[in-house]
């Protein structure tokens, strides 16, 4: 039995993360003054004490009562959280020999975290050794944050001081993936609400747009959902409303995630709307894994759309893939991978499953703990990684997901000019995002801080609000901007 107790702090919640890193989940004890509690053969009794006095934190883990380690260290008081996860992250990894690629992360971005600590390490060598050594980061991970981070700056410099970007999101999908977790529809459901969903948007960006100059927009993403499982005519109508309202020249990305979404005259309405970035998500390129799934297409489908998609003037596609798909190896992971590298496209992003509650692989009890470090899962991203990289794709923008795959991250390939702006700015905190239609975000940046409004999750409350919910962007805009 493993007992975290603690002294002098009440910060069990934060701790509970890092513990069920390691545990998968956080069983709170029921008897004496211990906090945390995981029950396992392993004998002799292991006790953790995590402790503040003063400004100092300590981390004690005791065998049988007896001392085996201590850290310890001075701390600022707005650093105690940081600290404490940290200090217990070395511990648990002590006493279970666990080690996690990206080490005691959670809850914060790996760029974010380079970011800070180059500013004050002074050069991305003694970063990256500090990530490592304090962070428990494997090495290979310490610099494929700071390369990230690299990038994620020149993308961010490149901005104009009063960039902001827009999001809609088309919450439509043919069926539901097992894996989702977003708030998407089955589209077949009621064909006629998603005529009015359109007109929704519509309302709410004429709203919105009914006054304030919100700067200089950079970067729009239509993304879902699968917007292109809109009839025709709602998607052309959407797209010309949209331009006509955002105005300038922005980069614009629609996601046509599902293939079975993209037809030759889905493509046209594009292009006659200047569009030339969309997403094409195969997940996979193995073909008895999709039905697993709940997709529709064949993966004869992702290459016979691809190749329409480039006659259409699609210049700049992006292809999403998954690791740890059900049933699958990491060869046949690696096997998608060298498939999109022969299609050639533009950008290939390479997910770690995350089993997140709402889906209908959602693991959060902890029981599977397929989050668990998983070396052969580790070693597969790493060659895909690399396989990339000699095809000429350079990672530009990263981010992890709780209860992702192997412990392993989400991370975006673009060739050199092809990195999608909105994916970095939208993460960056440091650009403004008017987000519209059913569950998407709004934020405005003050200062670094970013202050949110957000739509409502459920779509027929969306569809009464619309108008309402542009109106409070106008509103937002006179008080953050
Ligand atoms: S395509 Fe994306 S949004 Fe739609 S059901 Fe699948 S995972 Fe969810």
């Amino acid at each position: 039995m493993i007992t975290l107790y603690t002294s002098g702090h009440e910060e069990h919640q934060i701790l509970a993360e890092v513990w069920r890193l390691f545990f998968g989940r956080a069983v709170l004890c029921e008897t004496g003054d211990g906090v945390l509690v995981h029950e396992q053969d392993a004998s002799p009794a292991i006790s953790i004490e995590s402790a503040l006095a003063g400004n100092r934190i300590s981390t004690t883990v005791r065998a049988s009562g007896a001392e085996s380690r201590s850290l310890s260290e001075p701390c600022a008081y707005k650093d105690r959280r940081r600290v404490l996860k940290r200090q217990l992250y070395h511990a648990l990894e002590q006493v279970t020999g666990i080690r996690f690629p990206w080490g005691s992360l959670t809850g914060v971005r790996p760029t974010q975290m380079a970011d800070s600590i180059l500013k004050t390490a002074g050069s991305p060598e003694t970063a990256i050794h500090a990530m490592v050594q304090d962070w428990r980061v494997s090495p290979a991970k310490a610099r494929l944050a700071m390369e990230t981070n690299d990038a994620e700056q020149a993308i961010l410099k490149r901005l104009p001081a009063a960039a902001y970007a827009v999001y809609v999101g088309i919450p439509f999908c043919p069926s539901r993936c097992l894996y989702c977790s977003f708030t998407s529809r089955d589209a077949g459901r009621d064909p006629s609400l998603l005529l009015r969903y359109a007109d929704a948007v519509a309302e709410e960006l004429a709203a919105c747009y009914s006054g304030p100059d919100y700067g200089t927009p950079v970067a729009v993403y239509v993304g879902g959902g699968t917007p292109t499982t809109l009839a025709d005519d709602a998607f052309d109508r959407l797209l010309g409303r949209l331009s006509g309202m955002v105005g300038g020249q922005p980069e614009v990305t629609v996601e046509a995630g599902r293939p079975e979404t993209i037809t030759n005259e889905k493509l046209r309405i594009l292009q006659s709307h200047g569009i030339s970035r969309i997403c094409i998500n195969p997940q996979t390129m193995n073909r008895e894994t999709l039905p697993k799934l709940n997709r529709l297409h064949d993966t004869d489908d992702v290459i016979r759309v691809f190749h329409e998609a480039r006659q259409h003037g699609m210049t700049d596609i992006n292809m999403d893939l998954i690791a740890g798909l059900t049933d699958e190896t990491p060869a046949d992971f690696l096997f998608s991978v060298d498939a999109l590298i022969r299609l050639n496209p533009e950008k290939i992003t390479l997910h770690a499953l995350a089993r997140k509650a709402g889906s209908f692989l959602s693991d959060q009890d902890g029981k599977n703990s397929i989050y668990r470090p998983l070396p052969a899962w580790i070693d597969a991203f790493q060659t895909a990684q690399d396989r990339l990289r000699a095809a000429g794709y350079f990672p530009y923008y990263l981010y992890r997901q709780k209860y992702a795959h192997a412990g392993l991250e989400n991370i975006g390939f673009a060739r050199p000019g092809h990195e999608t702006v909105y994916n970095v700015a939208m993460m960056s905190d440091r650009v403004h995002v008017l987000g519209f239609g059913a569950g998407a975000s709004t934020k405005f940046i003050v200062n670094t801080r970013a202050n949110r409004l957000h739509n409502p999750k459920d779509v027929r409350l969306y569809l009464e609000q619309a108008g309402q919910l542009g109106q409070s962007k106008v509103s937002a805009a006179s008080k953050f901007l």
